[in-house]
């Protein structure tokens, strides 16, 4: 790939050259790669990738392209740890905040992923998210599963003694806070999982 598009080499080359920023070049070669092994061209944006295979309806959600804010992120922890890989050789490294840098602290002040700075979804779409499974909603049949939400009993119609697709205990704000955060790590640590849902 890389022969055939000799132009990206240039800005490529460049990651990790810096810590705290990236140039233009840098960053757009890097978004044309993630766009061509999609399958779009270099010039499409990933969301659009995103929505075409979406609608095509032959990948599962896993599957599509990150969404342009989510790529953003990862470039950022790219550039980041590229920098320090590159500068191995030298015994202290000047480095930026790794919250500026793809990674937040979470509630108990550990670095977790940043995995996104906005919504998946408009609030609208996310709160119609809902099932109405006779089983446990274990799998992803389950259409909240499916989206990497929780059940919740305003929504959902599943029993909820059965189901363990939801937070311990149900608490109106929280609810919210997930219901609009989908795929953040706070929905797997309330459900003691050891990755995020969307993995
Ligand atoms: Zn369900
Ligand atoms: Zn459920």
């Amino acid at each position: 790939m890389a022969s055939a598009h000799p132009d990206l080499l240039k800005g490529l080359k460049k990651l990790g050259s810096s810590a705290a920023e990236m140039e233009d070049e840098t960053q757009s070669a890097c978004h044309s790669l993630v766009s061509l092994l999609y399958g779009g061209s270099s010039t499409e944006s990933l969301d659009s990738i995103r929505y075409e295979l979406f609608a095509k309806k032959s990948y599962s959600n896993e599957k599509l392209p990150p969404t342009m804010d989510a790529f953003q992120q990862h470039l950022k922890r790219t550039n980041y740890q590229t920098f320090i890989w590159a500068h191995a050789t030298q015994q202290y490294l000047k480095l930026p905040l790794s919250e500026t840098s793809g990674w937040m602290k979470d509630e108990q002040q550990q670095l977790v992923l940043r995995l996104m700075s906005q919504p998946a979804a408009p609030d609208a779409v996310l709160v119609f998210v809902k099932c109405g499974c006779k089983s446990d909603c274990r799998y992803r049949r389950c259409g909240c599963r499916k989206e990497d939400m929780v059940c919740t009993t305003d929504a959902c119609s599943c029993d909820s003694e059965q189901c363990i697709n939801r937070v311990p205990y149900e608490d109106d704000t929280m609810i919210q806070t997930l219901r609009t955060n989908s795929c953040s790590w706070m929905i797997c640590q309330k459900l003691n999982r050891s990755r995020p849902m969307c993995m």
